[in-house]
């Protein structure tokens, strides 16, 4: 069984970077299951570029490698595959200089289809490709560019960048991508939220104690080492996943899902953080060697290097609805589990009828992997005889479960956000506005460092420093266990 997709018009998406990790691990692999989910439409087309020397045999042959390894053996079919490395075609072009830009134009359509830009490349290149696509006359209203993080490293580059784009580009035609907000787990937050009459009128102060937010990685930053160690968790991590689901768990009821009533109430949410004033707030920490694991330094290469691969803090949102509720967020490399979730702490109930037992408190939680899903914890008679005796147990709603009873798939997120360029919907990407104001809470949590001790150390397959624990231990409360 196949989900139900709405057919898009026939559209060029032009990749940037096709060669790279991103186009091959993600962008192939989703815009090949789009094809097979039946909602690429005959003659959509797919122009990457890049800088190495290749023709659309070579591209294809690169492309159909990368179907190899990152598509489920048994969704590749012959056929399905045969149609999809068709739509490929390929330009070797060094954005860096002025050539090459006509022959891209020479390679478009001409019957005025959508034509998006997916910059796949170092963000160095951002401005530059926005600019040569203007200067070779190739923006149009239905055209679209989309941009992925790090969206700038502070609130200064974030307005640069922000100026470059909107050089070529009205704000419509611009998708920032979170591809958080590309999962259906985090859709149906908002599903949950405003299709249900049933959790709105106690999503406030008045009913839930707090909330905790948890992005936990077990790997570590192999790899990656050098540039992350210029980034950290706070601009990798925070600034935008993490205050991303904080603003959607956050936000008023917009009056539409469509994107600026959307991306309104998170603007508002973000504008509604209290600065952090109080360092105890927020918590870093690096990871240590720990037998056979190399510490984040080793990583990283740099023995000296202050950069967190941990971070948690203490979020206030300052309006009424959130008035005195704390937002928990946490992110880490090398943790115990991998684990992404949202947590929803209910308020104990005000009075236990119950003689020497208090009732647990309800727990709703929203996890984005693994196994995405929706749990609620609650309270229930412990069954049998030996008196009221309470125990807790889940109201589970797992998708995987679901969607195995359906022979339904969960799609990546990718797959979403990619057709929602191509359709024109941006209410599932980052406004320019948005990301300013995140930079703009985040900046000064970071400049405060400069005066502060240096990261505390944790041991790898933990939870983090023990200050963290700390954070709400000292408010008398306790993180959720990060458990796959
Ligand atoms: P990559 O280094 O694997 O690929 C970069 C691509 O850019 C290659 O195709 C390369 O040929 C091309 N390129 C480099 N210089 C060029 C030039 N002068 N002219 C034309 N093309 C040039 O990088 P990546 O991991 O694919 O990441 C691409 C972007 O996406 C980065 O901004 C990264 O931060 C972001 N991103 C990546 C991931 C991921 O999972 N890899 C996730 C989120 C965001």
């Amino acid at each position: 069984m196949t989900a139900r997709v709405i057919p898009v018009d026939p559209f060029d998406l032009v990749v940037f970077g096709a060669t790279g990790d991103l186009a091959r691990r993600k962008l192939i692999p989703a815009l090949y299951h789009r094809l097979a989910d039946g909602q690429m439409p005959d003659g959509a087309r797919i122009i990457g570029t890049a800088r190495s020397a290749l023709d659309a045999e070579g591209f294809r042959a690169l492309a159909s490698e990368a179907l190899e390894a990152f598509v489920p053996a048994e969704a590749l079919d012959a056929d399905i595959r045969g149609r999809f490395l068709n739509c490929l075609d390929y330009l070797q072009l060094d954005v860096s200089t002025p050539e090459g830009w006509e022959d891209l134009r020479g390679m478009l359509s001409t019957d005025g289809r959508p034509c998006a830009y997916y910059l796949s490349v170092a963000p160095r290149f951002f401005g530059m490709i926005a600019e040569g696509i203007g200067r070779a006359g190739l923006v149009e209203p239905n055209t679209r560019i989309v941009v992925e993080k790090p969206l700038g490293r502070d609130l200064a580059s974030a307005r640069a960048l922000n100026a470059q784009l909107a050089e070529g580009f009205d704000e419509s035609q611009i998708y920032r991508i979170d591809h958080y907000l590309g999962k259906e787990t985090v859709q149906n937050l908002m599903a949950l939220r405003f299709a249900n009459a049933l959790f709105e009128p106690l999503w406030n102060a008045r009913h839930i104690d707090h909330v905790q937010i948890t992005v936990a990685e077990s790997v570590g930053i192999e790899g990656r080492g050098p540039y992350y160690d210029h980034v950290g968790a706070m601009r990798d991590m925070v600034q935008n996943h993490l205050l991303q689901l904080l603003c959607l768990t956050a936000m008023e009821p917009p009056a539409r899902f469509e994107p600026d009533a959307v991306r309104d109430e998170k603007l508002k949410v973000l504008r509604a953080l209290e600065p952090i004033d109080d360092p105890a707030d927020v918590v870093r920490g690096q990871y240590r060697a720990n037998g056979t694991a190399k510490s984040y330094r080793e990583e990283a290469e740099n023995p000296d290097s202050t950069t967190e691969s941990f971070v948690a803090l203490r979020a206030r949102v300052s309006n009424w609805r959130w008035s005195g509720v704390p937002f928990y967020l946490r992110t880490g490399k090398r943790l115990r589990n991998r684990v992404s979730e949202i947590a929803i702490r209910f308020r104990d109930v005000p009075h236990s009828i119950f003689p020497g037992v208090a009732p647990l408190p309800n727990m709703l939680a929203i996890r984005l992997q693994p196994d995405e899903g929706i749990t609620l914890s609650m309270t229930v008679k412990d069954p049998g005889p030996g008196g009221m005796r309470l125990t807790d147990t889940t109201l589970d709603m797992s998708f995987a479960e679901r969607l195995a009873t359906t022979g339904m798939r969960m799609p990546d997120a990718y797959e979403r956000l990619v057709m929602d360029v191509i359709r024109g919907d941006q209410t599932l990407f980052m406004r320019g506005d948005e990301v300013e104001t995140a930079w703009g809470w985040i900046d000064p949590i970071i400049a405060a460092w400069q005066s502060a001790p240096p990261p505390r150390p944790y041991d790898p397959g933990s939870s983090g420093p023990e200050d963290a624990l700390m954070l709400l231990h000292r408010d008398g409360r306790r993180w959720r266990e990060i458990e796959a």
